[in-house]
């Protein structure tokens, strides 16, 4: 793998141009390589695997307050995959078939996961007995497979996801299952409040739900072109699934109940989403509780002092490590701007230089990512970096909530979401039904997203929809990826 010279990272593409700052920062930050030659499927390099390392411990850790995590096969036979007919007719277009072993054409052809619902409720349906198995709430972090026909994009459009974390729950009644879609949204809110990103949470219209679901809710945010990114979706499935895959349970009173259901999902768009909304111009901008780096010290080598700042930075490093940091000592041979470029293209959130000056004084100097410098006293090290961290993860969420807020208005009129959806999303009045948002869509050229919007501003305007003039009430319209 080439490091990029400091020549070639001074002409990543301003931000503004966000299509072509994304497609360069993904190669010269190495995080995925678009070089492997099957359309829709990208290398993650060390260092991206890094970053989703961190990002998917975090998400592990959210779900493992109150679910358990298991592993499905890729594989699902044809007769399982083609039962739920809505489900069939929703991923038909998109599903791999393995039909030969070898050279021998197989008996029953076996669809590659698009999705694991069809893998995972036969043994749902060995699985569940009693109520006293339920709830069940397991997940697995998978690949999947889609045959994407539209443009693929790396973490955004892909035919094989590669971080697909698919929760699979089962309960008693409709009603559990419903608070269960709550609490699924909490857990959502609570991953991306962590990673600084605002999202909208909205509920999709009928005919844009998960195929076989009662109702989708989704979790959106918005990218830097104003373009909405979905980055999470919950789904209640109510008895659908449990009817066609026999998922019953004995009731207390001894009678068998078909039980109730829900699905969500988060993919790598989430690291997509922290790419994107944190980055600038000079590169990734990662928020200190995921980045895969979140502090490097740079010793400033100066001839006759050189073992001393380096031991002085070894020693820097430590303290940093035992204060449960990820730390890096950049010891290479060379000028110490071209160290600040690289670690700055890689979002490291702080940078600590330590020079014969800072040693003499019993300091080192301290730069976020941001660009704000100060001085720790070598004695209140960890204490200091620790609080600097803290301080840069409450101005990145403040940033991007200002941000996100900026790019919700509230339309009262066709002209004024037209007028939105160029730099983000309108909360227009609309009836709810499908005709007025297809007439919709198509003069505005944006997306009828969802109803019962929440989220940053999105109290949103009751009044005449703004296509038909019957009474109407918010939904969230945007141009998403
Ligand atoms: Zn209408």
């Amino acid at each position: 793998m080439t490091v990029p010279t400091e020549e070639e990272q001074r002409t990543l593409p301003p931000k503004q141009d966000f299509s072509g700052w994304y497609h360069e920062i993904l190669w010269r930050a190495e995080i995925m390589d678009v070089r492997y030659p099957v359309k829709g499927l990208y290398v993650w390099y060390p260092f991206g695997f890094a970053l989703r390392k961190q990002v998917y411990g975090l998400l592990r850790s959210l779900m493992d307050r109150d679910h358990e995590e298991a592993l499905f096969p890729l594989l699902i036979p044809e007769q399982e995959f083609m039962k739920e007919a809505e489900h069939i007719k929703g991923f038909e277009n998109e599903v791999y078939w393995v039909t030969h072993g070898g050279t021998t054409p197989l008996d029953v052809k076996l669809a590659l996961r698009p999705t694991s619902e069809t893998a995972i409720y036969p043994m749902y349906a060995l699985w569940v007995r009693s109520h006293a198995d339920l709830p069940l709430k397991i997940y697995q972090i998978v690949s999947t497979f889609r045959y994407e026909t539209k443009h693929t994009r790396p973490l955004i459009r892909l035919r094989e996801i590669t971080s697909f974390k698919e929760a699979h729950t089962v309960h008693a009644t409709w009603e559990e299952a419903e608070a269960q879609v709550e609490v699924a949204i909490g857990l959502y809110r609570e991953f991306y409040r962590t990673m600084c990103i605002p999202v909208l949470v909205s509920r999709r219209p009928e005919w844009d739900k998960f195929p076989g679901a009662d109702y989708t809710i989704a979790v959106d945010t918005i990218m830097p072109d104003g373009r909405t990114l979905q980055i999470g979706t919950v789904h209640h499935l109510g008895d659908h699934f449990s009817r066609t895959f026999g998922i019953q349970y004995e009731d207390t009173r001894g009678e068998q109940q078909y039980a109730h259901q829900t699905c969500y999902g988060i993919s790598e768009r989430s690291i997509a989403a922290v790419i994107s909304v944190h980055g600038d111009d000079r590169g990734l901008v990662f928020p200190p509780a995921v980045a895969p780096v979140q502090v490097v010290v740079v010793p400033i080598i100066v001839g006759s002092r050189k073992e001393e700042v380096l031991a002085s930075a070894d020693g820097v490093a430590e303290t940093l490590r035992n204060d449960g940091l990820r730390v890096k000592v950049d010891r290479r041979e060379i000028r110490p701007g071209a160290k600040y470029y690289h670690w700055e293209l890689r979002g490291v959130p702080l940078r600590v230089e330590i020079g014969p000056k800072d040693l003499d004084a019993g300091v080192v100097t301290a730069v976020t990512r941001l660009g704000a410098k100060s001085r720790i006293p070598r004695a209140d090290l960890a204490e200091g970096v620790a609080e600097i961290l803290r301080q840069l993860q409450d101005q990145l969420l403040a940033r991007a909530e200002t941000d996100l807020r900026g790019r919700v208005t509230c339309a009262a009129t066709l002209a004024e979401t037209a007028a939105a959806v160029k730099t983000g999303v309108a909360l227009a009045p609309w009836c709810g039904s499908r005709e007025c948002a297809e007439a919709l869509e198509q003069q505005v050229d944006a997306s009828m997203l969802g109803t019962e919007v929440r989220g940053y501003g999105t109290e949103g305007t009751h009044g005449p929809c703004i296509m038909c003039g019957k009474p109407g009430s918010p939904a969230l319209v945007g141009r998403s990826f």
